[in-house]
């Protein structure tokens, strides 16, 4: 590392992302995060120490060359730092956004040992809005080289998964159909991510550079039922990439979840996200939603769903079993939703859902407490025994998690899934049925975004060294 930029390492702190004012963005599904300025991206791509054994790069799914990027960046360079980043990462406006960054690249960040680590995601976002991303996204020459035979190639689903098995597919030379069970493409990513984190306009314009590409996409068409393999094979696909994703939600299976004013926290986004419920009547969908919400769950689709209720006009409680610091939500959504005014009620779980005239009223909770650690590293939940405590509600959102979607498995009877309930895969992501591959959260259950897309470039890859026989 050069002494200058050493001197200007030790100067400086991480660039902090300019953000809308909690009181305002309340009122508003406008993205929170407002984006680095030119001269904090430059500063902050310029603390990077260029480690000879870049940690940071482990901690990425995909590995992104971080220092090769940030090399770029820190001379204001940001095509070649784009460049860079898309050679594993064809998506960093989306990742730079939601990547839980503190658990993966800026995690291992050696700066984050004695002060802050780099603003990797910030940076990867800033270097993917800045304009350039289009012409290199396209450029197929990015690719190694070898290019497939125009043979069509069908991919099920259209969430990011499918996005990067599509994507790579289509500039290896293959001809790419994609069939996606909603009105709307993008998985979780339209349907879940609400707008105030992720912009549609960003997945937008990944699809548009997909069309560019010449993948076709169609909607409404559920795989299993609208269509099946024998169709596929019938219409002259030499291979199916299937990214269904894990679209099931998860109840608690406690008395009183039946109740009206009961949702899953997929429901209530995808009214929201999909179905523009909030903007009821313009959209003729809305979503009976009252005052006084309790959400349960410590995930990303927990704050998702806690912050969007908080837009909506209502006040928010999050019931979560263990402790703040133990939430598997981004750090920075937990931020997010403290800053915004939602209030935690940790070390607790619903029991009841206490109801009144068929709606909901309240829920019941009982305190947990924390035991030692299990063999999965984190530390073991008891109820805490006659420590039940009620909490007013008219609405009950359930955030606990989600499953694979079963119309698949009823669609594809002799497709063998692992006793966790996804598509078991090998190491090259082939399925039990020959020229069928799967990635994403089909076949881990529910994971990151980044992780989906690692997958789904890795099984286009799969499939490529299959259909040349390789
Ligand atoms: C609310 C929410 C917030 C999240 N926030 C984050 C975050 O901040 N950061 C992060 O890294 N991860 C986040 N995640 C997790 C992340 O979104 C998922 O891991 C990722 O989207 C998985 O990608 P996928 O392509 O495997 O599946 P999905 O995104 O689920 O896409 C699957 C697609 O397949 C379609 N489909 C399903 N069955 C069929 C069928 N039979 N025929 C045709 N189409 C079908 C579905 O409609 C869907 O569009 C979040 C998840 C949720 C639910
Ligand atoms: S893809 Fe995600 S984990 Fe990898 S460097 Fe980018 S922000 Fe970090």
């Amino acid at each position: 590392m050069s002494a200058v930029r050493r001197a200007l390492s030790a100067q400086t702190g991480r660039a902090i992302m300019p953000t809308q004012d909690p009181n305002q963005r309340i009122h508003n599904f406008a993205e929170v995060n407002l984006g680095l300025t030119a001269e904090q991206a430059q500063r902050e791509a310029g603390r990077c120490l260029q480690c000879k054994n870049p940690l940071c790069v482990q901690g990425c799914p995909v590995n992104v060359d971080i220092p090769g990027f940030l090399h770029w960046g820190a001379q204001g360079q940001w095509e070649g730092a784009l460049e860079v980043i898309l050679e594993t990462n064809l998506f960093p406006g989306i990742c730079g956004r939601v990547c839980p960054q503190e658990h993966q690249c800026e995690g291992r960040c050696i700066l984050g040992r004695k002060g802050e680590p780099i603003a990797i995601g910030s940076l990867e976002r800033f270097a993917a809005d800045s304009g350039a991303q289009d012409s290199f996204f396209l450029d197929k020459s990015t690719l190694a080289g070898e290019t497939g035979d125009g043979e069509k190639v069908a991919v099920i689903g259209s969430g990011p998964a499918s996005m990067a098995a599509a994507a790579e597919l289509a500039r290896l030379g293959y001809r790419v159909e994609m069939f996606e069970a909603l009105h709307e493409t993008g998985g979780v990513l339209s349907y879940g991510i609400p707008e105030f984190r992720l912009p549609k306009s960003i997945v937008a314009r990944e699809f548009a550079n997909l069309a560019e590409l010449g993948v076709k996409v169609h909607t409404n068409v559920l795989f299993g039922r609208t269509l099946d393999l024998e169709d596929l094979w019938a219409q002259d696909f030499k291979a199916v990439f299937v990214g269904a994703g894990a679209g099931l939600p998860r109840f608690l299976g406690i008395e009183g979840e039946n109740l009206n004013g009961v949702f899953s926290a997929n429901e209530f986004l995808t009214r929201v996200n999909l179905m523009g419920a909030h903007q009821f009547p313009e959209y003729e969908t809305p979503i009976t939603m009252g005052k006084k919400v309790v959400v349960v769950g410590g995930g990303n689709t927990a704050m998702d769903a806690a912050r969007t209720a908080r837009r909506l006009g209502a006040k928010v409680t999050v019931v979560y079993r263990r402790s703040l610091e133990e939430m598997p939500a981004r750090a920075e959504e937990v931020r997010h939703a403290q800053e915004e005014g939602i209030h935690f009620t940790i070390r607790s779980n619903p029991v009841k859902v206490l109801g009144r005239d068929g709606w909901v009223s309240g829920v019941c909770c009982q305190r947990m407490e924390l035991g030692d650690a299990g063999p999965d590293g984190r530390r073991r939940v008891t109820a805490v025994p006659d420590s039940f405590f009620d909490l007013p509600a008219d609405t009950f959102i359930v955030a606990i998690g989600q499953s694979p979607n079963p119309i698949l498995r009823q669609g594809l009877p002799e497709l063998k899934f692992t006793d966790r309930g996804v598509i078991a895969v090998d190491d090259n992501y082939a399925t039990s049925i020959p020229g069928v591959f799967a990635a994403g959260d089909i076949t881990t259950g529910g994971a990151t975004v980044i992780s989906a897309m690692g997958g789904g470039r890795g099984a286009a890859q799969s499939i490529h060294r299959y259909l040349q026989g390789k």
